[in-house]
C-alpha cells in the first residue's frame, strides 16, 4: 500500500519549517493549537479506567506476531523524518484490516506515566486498509478517528540492566541510517507488556490530525546506562534525540487500561495448580494418618485380647 507512504512525504513536504526545538509548544498551527483530543498525554494509572475485558482491538496478540523480529525496511534520520525512522518494505498486514507502513523512535518518551518520562518511545504506526485505499494520499484528512492505530513502546534506562539485544538492532540500524534512506533489517521494540493503556488522540507531530487510536504498553523496554550514552552521544541533538512533543490537556477524554489476559490466565491457572498440589499434599496426611490410626487401633484390640482376655 503505497498511498501512506505518499501521503507521508505530502505530510512532511507541508509540515517543512516545524522543529521539536520547542517540544511543540510553537506549533500555532490549525488543529495542533484548536485540537481537543491532541497526542501525547500524561497516562495517569490512578484515574483510568480498568476494563475486566480482553482488549477488543487485540493489541496484546497482534503487536506479539511482530515484535521482537527483523524487519526490512529503509531506514532514515535526520531533519526530513525529525528522528529515526524504518520504512517498512513490504508493510507488515496485521490481518484485522489494518497495515502498518512505518516505525520510528523518540527520545525521550512523548507519552508519560503518571507523570514520569521514560529515556525514549518507538511508534509502529498502522493504517486503516478501507480509509487509505478510499482516500488515497488524502487519508490523513479523514474524519475516521480510527484512520490510524499506532502502538507505542516505552523505553526506559536501568542502571543495574544489560545491554539489550533489540535495541542494539536500533543502535547498529541508526549508524547507517540517512537522510534519504538506506536499507537495513532492524528488530521492532518488544515490551513484553502484561497491561496497555487505550485512548483516542492524534499524530504528534504536524498537522496533529486526530485520528489515531492509541495503544501504549504500560510496561516499558529495558536498556543499559551504556545503550543510553550511545543515544546521547551518537543522535544528533533536536532532530533524532530532544524529538518529542511535550503532553498535552486530556480534556475530559477517557483512558482505559486492559490487562493481557493471557499472561493473567496463565497466572491464575499457576495459582490454581498450586493450589490443586496443597489439597492433594493434604489429603495424602490426612489419610496417612487415618491408615496409622486404623492399624494401632487393630493392634490394641490383639494386644488386649492376648494379655486380658
Ligand atoms: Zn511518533
Amino acid at each position: 500500500m503505497h498511498y501512506f507512504s505518499i501521503s507521508l512525504s505530502v505530510l512532511v513536504a507541508c509540515a517543512e519549517g516545524w522543529s521539536h526545538e520547542s517540544k511543540g509548544d510553537d506549533w500555532n498551527m490549525g488543529i495542533c493549537l484548536t485540537g481537543k483530543k491532541q497526542s501525547p498525554i500524561n497516562l495517569d494509572s490512578t484515574t483510568a479506567k480498568r476494563s475486566d475485558y480482553p482488549d477488543p482491538n487485540g493489541a496484546f496478540e497482534k503487536f506479539a506476531s511482530v515484535a521482537g523480529k527483523a524487519f526490512t525496511g529503509n531506514v532514515q534520520k535526520g531533519n526530513k523524518t525529525h528522528g529515526f525512522k524504518v520504512n517498512l518494505t513490504p508493510e507488515i498486514d496485521l490481518k484485522d484490516g489494518y497495515s502498518c507502513s512505518q516505525w520510528h523512535c523518540h527520545f525521550k518518551s512523548e507519552h508519560e506515566v503518571d507523570g514520569m518520562q521514560f529515556e525514549g518511545e518507538c511508534h509502529l504506526v498502522c493504517h486503516n486498509k478501507l480509509i487509505a485505499t478510499g482516500l488515497g494520499p488524502d487519508h490523513l484528512g479523514s474524519p475516521n478517528p480510527d484512520a490510524l492505530r499506532v502502538f507505542g513502546v516505552l523505553i526506559k534506562k536501568d542502571d543495574d540492566a544489560a545491554d539489550n539485544q533489540q535495541f542494539d538492532s536500533i543502535l547498529e540500524a541508526y549508524k547507517i541510517a540517512s537522510d534519504e534512506g538506506t536499507e537495513d533489517s532492524v528488530v521492532i521494540p518488544n515490551p513484553d507488556a502484561k497491561s496497555l493503556y487505550r485512548y483516542w488522540g492524534s499524530l504528534t507531530t504536524p498537522e496533529c490530525q486526530e485520528i489515531v487510536h492509541w495503544t501504549v504498553f504500560a510496561e516499558p523496554m529495558v536498556i543499559s546506562a551504556n545503550q543510553w550514552k550511545n543515544v546521547v552521544n551518537s543522535f544528533t541533538k533536536s532532530i533524532d534525540r530532544g524529538n518529542f512533543r511535550n503532553v498535552q490537556e486530556l480534556n475530559g477524554r477517557t483512558v482505559v487500561i486492559y490487562e493481557n489476559q493471557e499472561t493473567s490466565s496463565e497466572s491464575q491457572s499457576t495459582t490454581c495448580s498450586e493450589n490443586i498440589y496443597l489439597y492433594l499434599g493434604i489429603a495424602t496426611i490426612v489419610g496417612l494418618l487415618i491408615a496409622i490410626g486404623m492399624v494401632l487401633f487393630d493392634f490394641l484390640k490383639w494386644y488386649c485380647r492376648i494379655f486380658f482376655d
